[in-house]
């Protein structure tokens, strides 16, 4: 699937092939956006799809492959790795 990046309000991204509700389309700059001011954001992978979220929580159910509680936190590192930051 096409995974592409979407943000929210209050700097959360998301990358996956579904949208969260209430997201737009973004850009790997408005990633780095985010990571540079985080707040009580963490990082968070989908264990089912493998899409990636920053958030103060995860999206449940997963806007891509609908399973509820999917998501484990991961470190910042991770989370570069997958989105190729
Ligand atoms: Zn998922």
């Amino acid at each position: 699937m096409n995974k592409t990046i979407f943000k929210g309000s209050a700097g959360g991204i998301h990358f996956g092939a579904g949208c969260p509700k209430g997201f737009v389309p973004a850009t790997k700059a408005d990633v780095e956006n985010s990571l540079k001011n985080p707040g009580k954001m963490k990082f968070w992978r989908c264990n089912v799809c493998n899409d990636i979220h920053i958030g103060t929580g995860f999206p449940s159910p997963c806007p891509t492959c609908e399973h509820v509680n999917s998501y484990v936190e991961i470190n910042e590192k991770e989370f570069r790795k997958i989105i190729g930051l």
